[in-house]
């Protein structure tokens, strides 16, 4: 029986994840459900207390979580709130593995929090690599936990180096899909819309992915992500637009040999993936008909029309405490177009702008990083206001 935490299990990543669950339940591999948490979706989390039983459940809004409370359920378990909520089940003994599909910031204590407890971690939440990659990787290398990738890209570079020597990596390619704006001539992309941002072509995910996808901001986190995952230089990740979204990713090896894993564009699989590493169980998730698939394409991304990767790049080569306002910019300015507030464009002119003011720290602390989020928020927050 493998018990484990869904932390953010009302979002896209939470929702496959629990339909994992139930894969692997009817596959002979038991997983039990020991804790779930949400921000304020109180009704879904409700239905999955009914239906996993889990031992308890955390809500972060306060009045989600008095709702909650009051709620009269047929199972009946611990209701805890916010982050003292995640830190008491984090330092419970009778789960393993936490599946961190928190969007965002939010996600990084939670990492914290589960390494400094021994728990394997199944990671969706890359935004606490980008932030706190350093950190988090010091921290793991004095504990018995350890980080499973759950993002498809890192899922397919997991698998494709099984049984290879770290070594003799010499490059990983990430694909990307290029998002809905792949081929909008650049002079147009002020004109987008949050409705044609929210319109990706291949995936469906949280509002906030799907915005750093069509920015392509998504890719650039990714490059930073597999840094951290595989020890590798910058320098030997590459970004290839496969706008099919087959080829997951590929690595290239010493001798000149690519492999590549691909399948239909569907996190339940990677999910799965981490939650069964290094073994393989039965599902019915759809396959690949590579008679119907006309063709595999791949193209350059467009760094200037694409500014949010060119600023991941920059951030990648200045290292230290960039990367925390890049994301924690990045964060609040999604949050002010998703709101109608901006335009699309102005986006990485925010972030760019944030990135300019900073001074940059080596070696951050946690302290550090959460002060150096709240300042960027802060700062891309009043900049947007004094340009409207
Ligand atoms: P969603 O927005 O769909 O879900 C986020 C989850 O986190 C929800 O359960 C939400 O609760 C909860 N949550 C949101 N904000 C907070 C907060 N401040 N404090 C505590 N809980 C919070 O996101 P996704 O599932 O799309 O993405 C999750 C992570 O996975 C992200 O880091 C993303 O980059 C990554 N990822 C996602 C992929 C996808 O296909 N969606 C693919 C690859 C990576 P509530 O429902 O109550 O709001
Ligand atoms: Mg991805």
């Amino acid at each position: 029986m493998k018990n484990i935490a869904v932390l953010g299990s009302t979002g896209s990543i939470g929702k496959n994840t629990l339909e994992v669950v139930r894969n692997l339940n009817r596959n002979s591999f038991p997983v039990s459900v020991k804790y779930i948490s949400a921000n304020s979706n109180s009704e879904l989390l409700a239905a999955q207390i009914e239906e996993f039983k889990p031992e308890a459940a955390v809500i972060f809004d306060p009045e989600s979580f008095n709702r909650l409370k009051n709620r009269s359920l047929n199972h009946k378990c611990e209701i805890l709130c916010g982050q003292a909520g995640i830190n008491e089940i984090a330092r419970r003994d009778d789960f393993e593995l936490v599946v961190n599909a928190l969007v965002g910031f939010s996600g990084l204590i939670p990492t914290i929090e589960a390494i400094k407890n021994g728990k394997d971690i199944a990671l969706a939440n890359k935004e606490s690599l980008v932030v706190a990659g350093e950190l988090i990787y010091s921290m793991l290398a004095a504990s018995n936990s350890h980080l499973l990738p759950v993002d498809s890209e890192h899922s397919a570079i997991l698998q494709c180096v099984q049984g290879e020597p770290l070594k003799k990596i010499t490059k990983l390619i990430l694909t990307a899909s290029g998002g809905p704006f792949r081929e909008l001539p650049a002079g147009d992309m002020i004109n987008v819309t949050v409705a044609d941002a929210l319109n990706h072509p291949n995936w469906k995910m949280g509002n906030k992915i799907t915005i750093d996808s069509a920015t392509l901001m998504n890719k650039g986190f990714e490059i930073i992500e597999a840094k951290w995952l595989f020890s590798i230089e910058a320098e030997n990740i590459e970004v290839l637009i496969h706008p099919q979204s087959i080829i997951h990713s590929m690595v290239e090896f010493s001798d000149g040999s690519v492999k590549a894993q691909l399948g239909v564009p569907d996190m339940k699989v990677p999910i799965q993936y981490a939650i069964t590493y290094p073994g393989r169980i039965e599902s019915d998730f759809p396959r690949i008909d590579f008679k119907s698939l006309k063709k595999l394409t791949f193209e350059e991304p467009d760094l200037e029309k694409f500014e949010c990767l060119k600023l991941a790049y920059d951030v990648i080569n200045s290292g230290g405490s960039y990367p925390i306002v890049l994301n924690g910019a990045n964060e609040a300015a999604v949050d002010l177009f998703l709101n109608g507030k901006i335009k699309f464009t102005d986006i990485p002119a925010l972030i760019k702008s944030a990135m300019d003011k900073h001074q940059n720290h080596t070696k951050p602390t946690l302290e550090s990083i959460v002060e150096i989020d709240s300042w960027s928020r802060k700062y891309v927050k009043e900049t947007a206001l004094q340009e409207v």
